[in-house]
């Protein structure tokens, strides 16, 4: 064993490391952490870190709970829209999902009655709009997955409204390719087009 790495205020899935509390009899080194639902626990760096562990153990009984209710209301587990919801709550829920950063890790989050329950997503979908050549995307990329901020989309709008925050320099200042097509008054799959294609957005003449 060499060094131990220090864990202290480390922060995984809503739970902190508060202090190295000793360690275990694999010589292991445990730290004492702070639940996201409030309770203390000890567990070793090791488990923190690939992820086995991820919370006081609440988490676990949550997302069995869930699926057992799952289980008993609805048969939709291989279901497109069924994945659509298990790749939601990867991004925002499971640190050792690839695009974790992105989501849970920017503090994206779903709102309560879905995460609790697939049957209100599914409510929500049905009456929304879903369809199986669309995707969830969310209006405003800061705010969760929440009924006021979610639609359905096909895949053009998806990179649309995905490129539109990207940015390019625009008269000396770095702004999104979206203000750039208000500012200068061009379509925005011209300015998108143009941005793709490497051209200098810079000097781009003001139309209006
Ligand atoms: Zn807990």
């Amino acid at each position: 064993m060499g060094t131990v790495k220090n864990m202290r205020g480390h922060r995984f899935n809503g739970c902190e490391v508060l202090k190295r509390s000793g360690t275990n009899s694999d010589k292991r080194a445990k730290w004492l952490c702070k639940c996201r639902c409030g309770n203390i626990f000890e567990v070793t760096g090791k488990s923190i870190r690939n992820g086995h562990v991820k919370s006081c153990g609440c988490y676990r009984k949550e997302v069995t709970k869930r699926r057992g209710k799952k289980n008993a209301t609805h048969g939709d587990t291989n279901t497109r829209l069924y994945n659509i919801y298990r790749g939601m709550k990867q991004r925002c829920y499971y640190t050792n999902s690839h695009n974790y950063e992105r989501y849970g890790g920017s503090g994206i989050k779903i709102c309560k009655e879905w995460l609790d329950d697939f049957s209100n997503f599914k409510k929500w979908a049905i009456t929304n709009g879903y369809d199986e050549n669309l995707s969830i995307d969310r209006i405003n990329n800061k705010k969760g997955y929440e009924p006021n901020n979610c639609r359905w989309v096909d895949a053009k709008t998806q990179t649309r409204n995905r490129s539109i925050t990207k940015r390019a320099v625009f008269q000396g200042r770095l702004i999104t390719l979206g203000e750039i097509s208000e500012i200068t008054g061009m379509s925005f799959s011209k300015v998108h087009y143009m941005y793709k294609q490497g051209k200098n957005l810079d000097a781009t003449k003001i139309r209006k």
